[in-house]
């Protein structure tokens, strides 16, 4: 439907739709409101559940579209593009955005082949200007900003977490279901799956409001354990650079930058990592930066809201005191 903004819904396979959706729908609902339309969400899922219809709602979706079947779980791009690409030239969305996660990723980029519309991914601003969506996403490890448009509809973006602003809730607010009739394609694909509970008890890097980064200025692999501890006291994710994931201190999935992870949290702390460009491709667009760093040319420190000259074994436990005590007050 002209005026419609889709969102496709990322969930955390237990029925509820991840925090990063309250930005996008967020960002939907502001356009739409614009151009004189709606934020939509869609989901694909095994399993819904109402208090996550409920929260799409309250989140700023004015309609969710729910295809429930378990052949949408694990997500497998073969089997979501197809029956997105359905329902968009069923409904004709004017913009369908998704987050930027693995899966949405890939999900958004088949789905762009599949109609032979653009795709803005990474996004990190849209605006409308005379009608016609512009989206800002950062290229060459982010040291340039490139505007681009579209040149026919759906106007399809991935959004990067933590930049855009999340919606308002609207206590109470419903969003009316639709459950649409979709093709199934057949598997093409058997998928062995092995799950393993990786969980460190700490935010998700992609979610987190504060991180605290090392990089090969810790030394080894035991003592990630400081970073750790400083993370559990003020709730952060912990990442690291490729230079500690490279030397296996750390898994891939932890490494920020233009091979790993983008992250753009509130906070960005920073120990033991000299600023690389590919480094910082993947995080310049935190809100605060402060780097620890005992070598003052040390490149990290030019984009570097505040900077701490020192070892960081010495630094992060006095950081480490001093969050608590804030904390305690
Ligand atoms: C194609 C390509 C893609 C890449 N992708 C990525 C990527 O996604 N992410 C990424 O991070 N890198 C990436 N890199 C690698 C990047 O170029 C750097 O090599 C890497 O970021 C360096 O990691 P580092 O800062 O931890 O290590 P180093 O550059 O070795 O820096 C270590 C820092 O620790 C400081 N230090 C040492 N001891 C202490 C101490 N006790 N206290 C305080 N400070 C201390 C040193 O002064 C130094 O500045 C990529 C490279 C290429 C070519």
């Amino acid at each position: 439907m002209a005026g419609s903004f889709w969102c496709l819904v990322e969930d955390d396979r237990q029925g509820n739709p991840k925090k990063v959706m309250a930005e996008v729908l967020g960002e939907a609902g502001r356009l739409a409101s614009q151009a004189g339309g709606q934020a939509e969400a869609v989901w694909l899922t095994d399993k819904a559940t109402e208090a996550g219809i409920k929260q799409l709602g309250e989140w700023g979706a004015k309609r969710v579209l729910l295809l429930e079947n378990p052949a949408f779980a694990p997500y497998r791009g073969e089997v979501w593009a197809p029956v997105l690409a359905e329902l968009c030239l069923k409904e004709s969305p004017q913009a369908f955005f998704g987050a930027v996660t693995a899966r949405q990723r890939e999900a958004m980029a088949r789905l762009a082949a599949r109609l032979g519309a653009g795709l803005s991914a990474d996004s990190t601003a849209l605006a409308l200007e005379d009608g016609t969506l512009v989206a800002t996403r950062p290229v060459y490890a982010g040291k340039l900003l490139s505007k681009m448009t579209w040149a026919k509809m759906p106007w399809l973006a991935t959004l990067r977490p933590n930049v855009f602003k999340p919606a308002d809730s609207q206590q109470g607010a419903v969003a009316p279901v639709e459950k649409p009739a979709v093709t199934l394609p057949a598997a093409v694909m058997s998928l062995v799956e092995r799950r393993e509970d990786s969980s460190t008890g700490l935010p998700e890097l992609a979610e987190a409001e504060i991180i605290v980064s090392g990089g090969r200025g810790l030394k080894g692999p035991e003592n990630f354990a400081i970073l750790e501890s400083l993370a559990k006291a003020i709730g952060a994710a912990v990442g690291a650079s490729r230079a500690a994931v490279d030397a296996g201190w750390r898994p891939h999935r932890f490494q920020i930058g233009q091979t790993g992870r983008t992250v753009s949290p509130k906070l960005y702390l920073g120990f033991g990592i000299s600023g690389a460009i590919q480094h910082l491709a993947g995080m310049r667009t935190s809100k605060v930066i402060c780097a620890i760093n005992k070598d003052p040319e040390a490149p990290i420190f030019k984009i570097a809201d505040y900077g701490i000259v020192g070892d960081l074994f010495e630094v992060a436990p006095l950081l480490e005191q001093e969050f608590k005590k804030l904390l305690e007050k």
